[in-house]
């Protein structure tokens, strides 16, 4: 999903690995393969004004609707830098790791480790993925959206329909229950331009461009183009309530929903 609501909606129009050739120094993008990596050794490729760019990279870049991942890189010397924030560089394929203020910033080629806040990601990943399911349970077109951290947002072209907050937790959660496996695989601009279908997110054009966009597939649930981070089986996400319907425009409704403490 690519949410308009996003400060950085094209997040996910960057190359991929295939196709990084197209910017120099190009972060690897190593999440976008295992969301599950929780740290990862890396060099460093850059100092920039915005903090720290490596030559791969577990942490999740803000945009497409979702927060940026937070951090630390523990350096050789035993020394350990907060990472505040990431994001795209402004070429989109290089990936910075805003650094806490102050920090002392290390050289370029200097190794670090570089560790993710998980408890953080991985309930924007239980979130993230709800949403998926929330599209299948209200299958109108998705006109905005946010994941949050164990909670998570979209608004919905819904027109007249009667959204009931009660009805629309008990579908969320038996599509839970189903232990979905989410998987991934890459289709090219021309297969997406012939299903347009697969497009959910009104006004925000799929991340096309790069000659293939990355599918996320909730197996006999939903598919579609989606750059960011998902849990591997929907039973992970744990129970989901619907916590607000809040009319937004004549045909438009919020849907807000919130997963509770503990995973499964
Ligand atoms: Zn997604």
């Amino acid at each position: 999903m690519s949410f308009p609501a996003a400060p950085d909606a094209v997040s996910s129009r960057r190359p991929s690995s295939c196709e990084r050739q197209a910017v120099p120094n190009a972060t690897d993008p190593l999440f976008r393969e295992d969301a599950y990596l929780r740290e990862v050794e890396a060099i460093v490729e850059s100092v920039e004004p915005g903090g720290l760019v490596l030559d791969r990279t577990i942490f999740y870049p803000q945009g497409g609707g979702q927060p940026g991942d937070r951090g630390e890189l523990l350096l050789e010397d035993g020394s350990r830098l907060v990472v505040v924030n990431t994001t795209y560089g402004a070429d989109r394929g290089t990936i910075v790791h805003g650094l806490a203020e102050g920090s002392a910033v290390p050289m370029r080629g200097a190794r670090v480790a570089a560790r993710i806040d998980w408890d953080l990601r991985y309930k924007r990943m239980r979130a993230h993925t709800a949403l998926h399911l929330l599209t299948a349970v209200l299958p109108y077109p998705v006109t905005g959206g946010a994941v949050g951290d164990g909670e998570g947002r979209l608004d919905f072209d819904s027109g007249e329909a009667a959204l009931d907050k009660a009805e629309i937790a008990e579908k969320l959660n038996a599509l839970i229950g189903r232990d979905a496996i989410v998987r991934y695989r890459w289709i090219l601009d021309e297969e997406l331009a012939a299903n347009p279908g697969l497009v959910k997110t009104m006004s925000v054009r799929p991340p096309t461009g790069t000659g293939r966009v990355r599918l996320v597939e909730i197996d006999g649930i939903d598919l579609q183009p989606c750059g960011g981070t998902h849990v591997r089986r929907t039973k992970e996400i744990g129970e989901a309530g619907v916590t607000q319907i809040e009319k937004k425009g004549r045909i438009n409704r919020r849907v807000r929903i919130a997963l509770s403490q503990n995973a499964a």
